[in-house]
Order: structure tokens, then C-alpha cells, then sequence
């Protein structure tokens, strides 16, 4: 029996695959080792690029039924979902109630359960994290033992440090419980540099109050800064409401500004891996040539992206479950301190130019990167160390991208580069534990306590981790 990710391009062997549908079915498997052999794993969307998935022999528990949504407490100020529900259906959800989370990544199939389970990226608000399981404040469990185990934030602030990223070692997630806020309006637009500018004008761009997110075109040397802000002056002067429970009439928008977006992501989620694969089927006398007017007709296209006001989940992209292999990307990530993103970054730009010129080989959409702000609320918060940067690598799939990586990822350990263990392929160990060293080892005494008996750990963590 063989499960993949999203694009089949990762594949694990399970020997059982149960759909879960309520709290007993996991209970059942768990505390039954002869019919579900270990390791047992939950899957939500199956949207890591890495080999997280991992259940080679063992059980995969498919949690996308699990899937319902209950009213917003507008006391507490919380939201509480089923794991196996998909953000996507969140903040539309919370929209039509006049409220929103504060991270609104672009990934609508991420579920709930891996939210707070993984790690995640998005550009931060100045205040805010970006990271979605910072935004969980309670999360319930099925444990190895086959009980039921409430953490929250209130009530246990540091070991919920340790629940969140702890993909699925500590407990299997069927319930999860959101910060939510009052719904905002936002506004985004778009900065076009050359890589001098970028870097002479760094300090000036992160003193922007906005989230920052950029795309980056290597073979080009250009860079283009997305900003997003809220936008309250508008709201305001068109009465639109941002009072909690009121709903908010998305029809008072002005024509256009929402569906902005739309055209964005359709560039970015469509377009770009659709164009970059025709671009990579056909001879290099016609590639090069047309990969150098795709960057500019793109790099010009933001201009017409910016949005005046829209809708906080009018970013948030879904992706059909067996897509077209047209429109079929990957990626990989890595996040560098605020002081060493300048020289990795241009570390980054002169290593893609120089491995294209040894192999001939270059990611073939653009990349991206995100600034996330400070943030300890877990033990695998990639931004423990300050305000960070991150370099996203993109690209179709084919053959060149693994060795690639492989370079990719030891240019990235040598400026301090923190991993995503979702997220950022091909890891070692020692760079796993160069990043995370103390924290993975305090992480390794709660994992022995909880799970004795290995009934959640897969080979692809137990290597990782360094556990047994
Ligand atoms: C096209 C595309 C676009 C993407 N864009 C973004 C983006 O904008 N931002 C971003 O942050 N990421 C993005 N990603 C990466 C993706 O968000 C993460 O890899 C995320 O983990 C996927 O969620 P999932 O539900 O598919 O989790 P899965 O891949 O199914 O699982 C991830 C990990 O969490 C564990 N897990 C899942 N559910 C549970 C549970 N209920 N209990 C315990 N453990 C569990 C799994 O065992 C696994 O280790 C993108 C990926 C793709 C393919």
C-alpha cells in the first residue's frame, strides 16, 4: 500500500491506512498494536514536502474526515475545530462571522491538526508571530496510551511550547482551538528592487510597519517586496463593520479589490508553474530566452496586483488533490536571523548563478521568502532567535532539484539556516541539531515520558531526533 504528498513526489508504505471519522477510531488503533502496527502516524493533507509522512510499516491515520467547526466563543475569543479540518474552510468560515485568525497563510489545505503539529510560514504583522501554532491555544490529544489529554496555553504554557511542532511524537490532535481577532480589511502592494537596491535599501524595508513577504528571481537579480498592512482608515470611513459577531458585507468592497488578489494567487499558484514546465520542455536556445521574458512579464505583472482593501482570506489558496502535473511545484525553506540574512542572501543569488553555470541547473520559479518576527511559543520556533528571514527555493520538480538541495541546504547551515522539518527536504541530523540542539534534547525526555514504547515515532524522526 503506498501513500504520497501532494504531487506524489514523496511516498511512504504503510501496512494499514484507517480513515478517522471520531475520537474512538484513533483510540482503537492506538491501543491496538497487533492489527495497527507501529509506528502510527496522522496525516492531514498530505502537503509536506519532506518525508514527515513517514509511515513506512506501519499505520496512517487519515484525519481529513475529522472535519467540523464549532461557533467562535466571542468571550474567550477562540475557535474550536476538528484536526482534519482545512484552514481554507476556517477563515472563510470566520469571515462570514466578522472575525479572522492573525496568520493567514497562503496553504488552505493545511489542517488543522498539522497547524499546530508542524511548522508553518507566513509574513508577520509587526505584533504577531506568522507562525500558525502560535496562534493555537489548546489542543486535545489522543496519547500513546489511548487516553485523552487536554493542553492549553492557560493552563500549561510550557509544555505547550513542546505539544506544538511535535508532529504527532507526543499525541494524535483531534481537536484544536484558535486565538481569533475582529475581522480587518488589508491592503497590499509591491516594491521592485534590483539586488544592489534591495540590500543598500534592507534597512529601510524591514523598518516598513507592514508584513513583508518577497519574491526572488535569482537568475535575474531582482527582488520584489510584497507588503501587506491593515487597512483601517478606509474601513472606517466606509462604516464597514469590525465589530466581533457582526457580519461583514463583503459586497461594500469596491469592485475589483478582492478579486486582485485572486489574480495574484492565480500568477503565483498557477501561472508560474504552469509557464516555468513549458518553459523547461523546450530547447535551451528557446528556454533561456524565454525564461528571461517570463521573469520580466512577471516581475512587471505585480504591478497590477496591489489591492487597495480586501479580505484577509482572499489570500488563502487550495489546491486540488490530485492536480494536473502542469501545475504541480515544490519548495524547501530556510530561516536566517534579521543580521545574517543580508550575506546569506546574497550568498544565495551568486551560489544559483554559479550552480547553473558548473550543472546547467536552476529553480525554475520564483522564490520566495518571508519576514517572521520574534517567537519562543514553541521548541521548534525557527524564529527563537529575533526577527528572522527566510529563503524559499521553488521550483517545478525534476530530477536536478535533490542535488541541488543537497548544496542548497549546507550554503544555508553555514549562515545559521533553521530548518522546517515539513518543509525543508533532505535535513541531517547535524544540521537538524545545530539549530535545535538543546531544545531536541528537552523535547527527547518529554517524547520517552509520553510515548516509552515508540508507538508514534517514525524513522524519518527517529533519525532526526537522535532517539530511541
Ligand atoms: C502547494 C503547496 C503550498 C504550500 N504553501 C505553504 C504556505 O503558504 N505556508 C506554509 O506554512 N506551508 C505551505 N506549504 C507546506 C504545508 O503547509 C505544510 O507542509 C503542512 O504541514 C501541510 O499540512 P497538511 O495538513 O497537509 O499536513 P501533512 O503533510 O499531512 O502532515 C504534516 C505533519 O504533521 C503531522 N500531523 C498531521 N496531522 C496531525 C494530527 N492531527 N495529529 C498529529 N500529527 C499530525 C503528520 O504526521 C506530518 O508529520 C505548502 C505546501 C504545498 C504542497
Amino acid at each position: 500500500m503506498e501513500v504520497t504528498n501532494w504531487g506524489s513526489l514523496i511516498k511512504t508504505r504503510p501496512s494499514k491506512v484507517k480513515e478517522v471519522f471520531k475520537v474512538q477510531d484513533i483510540i482503537d488503533v492506538v491501543k491496538d498494536p497487533v492489527q495497527f502496527p507501529s509506528p502510527v502516524r496522522a496525516l492531514g493533507s498530505r502537503h509536506s514536502p519532506t518525508k514527515c509522512i513517514d509511515a513506512d510499516s506501519g499505520t496512517v491515520l487519515d484525519m481529513r474526515h475529522l472535519s467540523y467547526i464549532n461557533e467562535p466563543d466571542e468571550t474567550e475569543m477562540t475557535l474550536t475545530v476538528g484536526g482534519g479540518t482545512i484552514y481554507y474552510d476556517i477563515v472563510h468560515f470566520l469571515e462570514a462571522r466578522g472575525f479572522m485568525l492573525r496568520v493567514n497563510t497562503e496553504i488552505g489545505m493545511l489542517t488543522a491538526g498539522a497547524a499546530v503539529m508542524g511548522q508553518t510560514k507566513d509574513s508577520a504583522f509587526p505584533g504577531e508571530y506568522g507562525q500558525v501554532s502560535s496562534e493555537v491555544v489548546a489542543v486535545k490529544l489522543v496519547t500513546a496510551q489511548g487516553e485523552i489529554l487536554e493542553v492549553s496555553e492557560k493552563n500549561d504554557p510550557e509544555f505547550m511550547k513542546f505539544v506544538r511542532c511535535s508532529y504527532g511524537m507526543l499525541g494524535v490532535a483531534f481537536e484544536v482551538t484558535f486565538r481569533i481577532v475582529p475581522l480587518r480589511l488589508m491592503r497590499v502592494y509591491h516594491k521592485h528592487f534590483t539586488v544592489p537596491e534591495f540590500i543598500e535599501q534592507l534597512a529601510d524595508i524591514r523598518a516598513a510597519r507592514a508584513a513583508l513577504m518577497y519574491y526572488m528571481m535569482p537568475m535575474r537579480g531582482l527582488v520584489v517586496v510584497e507588503y501587506r498592512t491593515y487597512a483601517p482608515d478606509e474601513s472606517e470611513e466606509d462604516g464597514i463593520q469590525r465589530e466581533p459577531g457582526v457580519v461583514h458585507n463583503k459586497h461594500l468592497l469596491p469592485l475589483g479589490d478582492s478579486s486582485i488578489l485572486a489574480v495574484r494567487n492565480f500568477i503565483w499558484a498557477k501561472l508560474n508553474p504552469v509557464t516555468s514546465r513549458l518553459l523547461l520542455s523546450v530547447p535551451r536556445l528557446l528556454s533561456v530566452p524565454g525564461f528571461w521574458l517570463a521573469n520580466n512579464l512577471l516581475f512587471s505583472g505585480f504591478n497590477f496586483t496591489a489591492s487597495h482593501r480586501h479580505l484577509p482570506a482572499a489570500q488563502v489558496i487550495t489546491y486540488p488533490e490530485d492536480p494536473p502535473a502542469s501545475t504541480v511545484f515544490t519548495f524547501s525553506i530556510m530561516s536566517f536571523t534579521a543580521d545574517k540574512f543580508k550575506e546569506a542572501m546574497t550568498a544565495y543569488y551568486k551560489f544559483v548563478l554559479d550552480y547553473h553555470d558548473r550543472t546547467g541547473w536552476n529553480v525554475s520559479m520564483m522564490d520566495v521568502g518571508y519576514r517572521l518576527f520574534h517567537d519562543d511559543k514553541s521548541y521548534l520556533s525557527y524564529t527563537d532567535g529575533g526577527e528572522s528571514w527566510t529563503i524559499d527555493p521553488v521550483t517545478n520538480p525534476n530530477s536536478g532539484w535533490y542535488p541541488f538541495l543537497k548544496e542548497f541546504n549546507k550554503l544555508g547551515a553555514s549562515f545559521g539556516g533553521k530548518p522546517l522539518l515539513n518543509q525543508t527536504p533532505l535535513l541531517t541530523a547535524d544540521h537538524f541539531h545545530a539549530a535545535f540542539g538543546p531544545q531536541i534534547r528537552q523535547f527527547n525526555v518529554h517524547r520517552k515520558r509520553m510515548d516509552p514504547d515508540n508507538r508514534f515515532l517514525s524513522t524519518f524522526f527517529k533519525d532526526l531526533y537522535q532517539c530511541s
